[in-house]
C-alpha cells in the first residue's frame, strides 16, 4: 500500500484549526498579534543576561558543522517538477550577522549551524545528507549499493539528496532502506530515492521499528486534528520567515518562502510501507554485506523507535533519541510529554541506556542522530550525548 499525500495540505489543516475560518471575527485580533513589533525593554535585557550566561567564545559547533562537507546542491535550491521552489536554502548571510533584538541568541546561534546544507562524508563508508529538510539522510556504503538511513520528509528534498551523493559518490543502487521511527520526517521522502515497483521487483528489504504503521496511524491519522491545532502554535506555521517572526522551531533548518510569506512548507510526503518491522533489541540483519544490530526503543522520542549499530564500521545511529538541536531535548535526550500522538517516558530512556552491551561499544566509534549534527569521533559535540548514555548504564 502506498501512500502519497502532500505536505502542505498537513499545515493547511493545521493552520485551519488554529486559525478557523477566515471570517472568522478571531483573525482581526490574530492580525495584530501577527504585527512584527520590535523587542521591548524587558526582552531585551532578559536576552542579554542570558547572552552573558553562555560561552559563545566556543567556536567547536561551528568546526564540527562544516567537518566533512563535499558539496552543497547546486543552485542552493529544492524544486518540484515544475521548477517551483520548495526549500531556499540560501540563508547563511541572513545567520551570519548578529543575534537581533528580537531573538533569544542561542536559538539564532543554532539556527545558523543547521542551515549549513549539503553532503558529508563522516568516514569512508558513511555519508550524510544534511539542511536539506528537517531531518538528516544517513547513507552506509555497501558492497554494490547504498543503504539508506531516514528518508527526509519530502521527495524533492529526498531525490535531490540522493542526486548530489550519486553525482560525488558513484552511481549506485539504493539496496535497502531502514526508517528509523514513525515521524514523516524520517520516512515521507522514501518515494523521491526508489520507485515502489522498483523496490519490490529488486526485494530492496525496507525495516522499520516493531509497530510502525500502527504509530503512524495513530499519530498521523487518528491524532491529526489535535496534533494540526498544537503543531500551528508550536511551529508558528502563519509567521514569515525573519527576525520578527519565525526563524527555526529549534530542531532543524527551516526555509523562508519566495514570497516573504508564511514559512515554506510544501513538498510531496509519501509512504513505502516497510517489509520488515524489527521485533526484538540484538536482532541482526545483513544488507549489501553490511552487518546491522537493532535496538528497539519503543516509546522514547516516537512510539515506535529504534537505534542502530553498524559493528563492522564501529558506527552507532541513535535516531533522534539524541540530536544535536535544542527543542523537545534535555541533556540531549529527547522527551517532552504531549509531543504528537503519544506520551513520551523518560523511563523508557532509562531503560534503553540500561541495555549497556548495545550502548557501549559504539564510543570508541561513530556516533550520532538522524536530526543534526553528527560527528566522527567521542571528542566531539555528541560526547554529552554519549556520556548521558553511560551515565545511565552505569
Ligand atoms: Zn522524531
Amino acid at each position: 500500500m502506498g501512500v502519497c499525500t502532500r505536505v502542505s495540505l498537513i499545515w493547511a489543516i493545521a493552520l485551519c484549526f488554529a486559525l478557523g475560518s477566515p471570517n472568522s471575527p478571531a483573525w482581526s485580533q490574530i492580525d495584530s498579534e501577527l504585527t512584527p513589533k520590535p523587542a521591548t525593554a524587558a526582552t531585551r535585557a532578559s536576552l542579554e543576561r542570558f547572552a552573558a550566561s553562555l560561552p559563545f567564545a566556543d567556536r567547536d559547533d561551528f568546526d564540527l558543522v562544516n567537518r566533512g562537507f563535499i558539496a552543497g546542491v547546486p543552485g542552493n535550491r529544492i524544486v518540484d517538477a515544475n521548477g517551483k521552489v520548495l526549500r531556499d536554502l540560501d540563508v547563511s548571510a541572513f545567520f551570519s550577522q548578529a543575534a537581533p533584538s528580537t531573538v533569544n541568541p542561542s536559538l539564532w546561534r543554532n539556527a545558523g549551524l543547521v542551515a549549513k546544507s549539503g553532503l558529508f562524508k563522516l568516514s569512508d563508508r558513511i555519508y550524510q545528507i544534511r539542511g536539506l529538510d528537517y531531518a538528516n539522510m544517513t547513507v552506509v556504503l555497501g558492497n554494490t549499493g547504498f543503504i539508506v538511513v531516514d528518508t527526509l520528509m519530502i521527495t524533492e528534498a529526498a531525490k535531490a539528496g540522493l542526486d548530489l551523493l550519486r553525482q560525488h559518490v558513484g552511481d549506485r543502487p539504493v539496496v535497502g532502506i531502514i526508517y528509523t521511527h514513525s515521524h514523516p520526517d524520517h520516512y515521507g521522502g522514501v518515494k523521491g530515492i526508489i520507485d515502489e515497483q522498483n523496490a519490490t521487483s529488486r526485494r530492496v528489504p525496507i525495516l522499520a521499528p516493531g509497530g510502525f504503521m500502527n504509530a503512524i496511524v495513530a499519530e498521523n491519522v487518528i491524532a491529526l486534528p489535535a496534533w494540526g491545532r498544537r503543531g500551528a502554535y508550536q511551529f508558528g506555521l502563519g509567521l514569515s520567515f525573519n527576525a520578527t517572526g519565525f526563524i527555526t522551531s529549534g530542531d532543524g533548518p527551516t526555509y523562508p518562502s519566495r514570497n516573504g510569506g508564511p514559512i515554506a512548507t510544501a513538498g510531496t510526503l509519501s509512504l513505502i510501507p516497510p517489509t520488515r518491522e524489527i521485533a526484538s533489541t540484538g536482532d541482526t540483519v545483513t544488507i549489501d554485506g553490511v552487518r546491522i544490530e537493532f535496538q528497539v526503543t519503543p516509546g522514547t522520542e516516537a512510539p515506535s523507535e529504534m537505534n542502530i549499530y553498524f559493528p563492522d564500521l564501529r558506527a552507532l545511529c541513535m535516531a533522534e533519541n539524541v540530536g544535536g538541536t535544542i527543542s523537545c531535548h534535555c541533556g540531549g535526550l529527547r522527551f517532552a510529554t504531549l509531543r504528537r500522538g503519544r506520551m513520551i517516558s523518560p523511563r523508557r530512556f532509562a531503560c534503553m541506556g540500561r541495555e549497556r552491551t548495545f550502548c557501549l561499544p559504539a564510543t570508541s566509534g561513530l556516533a550520532g542522530g538522524q536530526r543534526r549534527l553528527s560527528t566522527t569521533s567521542q571528542h566531539s559535540g555528541m560526547l554529552s550525548n554519549m556520556s548521558t548514555i553511560k551515565l545511565f548504564a552505569s
